[in-house]
């Protein structure tokens, strides 16, 4: 493993946590296949080796939201069974099914351009149907669902597509109890058994996302699709903490403090002052900024780990930094200021400051830009 500190800023990846927690996932849906959601650059944590650890820990699938991001899989050297689900008219349908990825198929005019993009060529497109239980997002409406299953049953008779999957995606998985949950599984299970009635018979039936295989193993399925959690993240604070179910936070970004000077009270601190030092401080600047993926929201608001103590952000985050004031303490220039990580150090973690800056932590770990050099250990 390389020596991340002489950069400016580092996402320190932890492989090892992210493949054991494929593992603790793995264990959590014992009867199910394992899909590793490695879309947005595995949701900022680097796609390739991610996925690649993800696979020796077994995930039998990955999972990509656009094709260009499972095509690059595969120039990468993946072999696995992988599937992507985001198309537009005019996508690369036959790209994808000369590499083997599973595609996507939510309406009418997809099993078309699916269908005639391997018309004539021998191949035969691995096609998963996807239903829209209640999403309201992609995805086949159930009053269309007849025409889509019996227009996919043609083009396997006449040897273009398998149906190799049957699947949707939940709405309020992460809020558990939500009445839609069960409403979302009674509409999935009708669409199946009508499926099934018409003769098809797919592979795998999905459904469940991260906060659904972490609460509520009736919906694993044959598959289960799991993002957030394979990387130790939390979907939603009602679920629970990544502690809770024994995963690691993989992600931990850090920055060198590129100044540490002393200021006299009433000094202004970053653009429109919206912070003024209170007293005689030390004002240290962490070389982090907004092109880095830091929300501007965190203005005020993000924790941050400086000397062994939390701080916050002092007034604006600016586009590649932002200032901690740290009081009558003191700090070296080139000191480490840990911005998120496991928390096993005393930093905060990407849900601290979800909930600092009001969003996600989903977000938190997937808006860090290619400007932070990814370490992997
Ligand atoms: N399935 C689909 C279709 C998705 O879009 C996503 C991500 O949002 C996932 C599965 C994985 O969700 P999660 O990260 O909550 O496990």
């Amino acid at each position: 493993s390389e020596t991340p500190m002489p950069m400016r800023a580092r996402a320190v990846i932890d492989l090892a946590a992210l493949r054991a927690n494929v593992t603790t996932l793995r264990a959590r849906a014992p009867r199910a296949q394992l899909m590793a959601v490695v879309k947005a650059d595995a949701y900022g944590h680097g796609a390739v080796r991610c996925a690649r650890a993800a696979r020796q820990a077994g995930a039998e699938w990955l999972g990509t939201a656009t094709p260009q991001e499972a095509l690059a899989l595969r120039d990468a050297g993946d072999t696995g069974r992988l599937m992507c689900w985001l198309w537009t008219p005019g996508g690369p349908w036959r790209e994808a099914v000369e590499a083997d990825i599973d595609v996507s198929v939510s309406g009418m005019w997809a099993l078309e351009e699916v269908s005639a993009a391997v018309h004539a060529s021998g191949l035969r497109a691995r096609v998963q149907l996807k239903i829209d239980t209640g999403l309201g997002r992609n995805g086949c409406q159930p009053d269309d669902w007849p025409e889509l299953v019996l227009a996919a049953r043609q083009a396997e008779a006449e040897g273009l597509i398998r149906v190799t999957g049957i699947w949707s995606h939940f709405a309020c998985a992460d809020e558990p109890g939500h009445p839609s949950i069960q409403a979302q599984l009674r509409v999935f299970k009708d669409a199946l058994d009508y499926a099934e009635r018409q003769g098809i018979t797919p592979e795998v039936r999905h459904i469940a996302n991260s906060p659904a295989l972490l609460t509520l193993p009736e919906t694993h399925f044959d598959l289960v699709r799991t993002g957030v959690a394979v990387y130790g993240v939390s979907p939603s604070p009602e679920v629970g903490t990544p502690e809770d179910f024994g995963l690691k936070p993989v992600m931990t970004l850090s920055a060198s403090l590129a100044s540490v000077k002393r200021a006299p009270g009433g000094h202004g601190v970053s653009y429109g002052h919206h912070y003024t030092t209170p007293g005689p401080t030390t004002l240290a600047l962490v070389p982090v900024g907004y092109a880095d993926g830091i929300p501007r929201a965190a203005s005020g608001t993000g924790p941050v780990l400086v000397g062994g103590k939390w701080r916050t952000v002092a007034g604006r985050v600016a586009m590649d930094q932002f200032v901690v004031d740290l009081g009558g303490d003191s700090a070296q220039v080139g000191d480490e200021a840990v911005l998120f990580g496991p928390g096993d150090r005393g930093e905060p973690t990407a849900e601290d400051w979800a909930r600092a800056t009001g969003t996600i932590a989903y977000e938190v770990v997937t808006r860090i830009s290619s400007r932070v050099p990814r370490v992997y250990v």
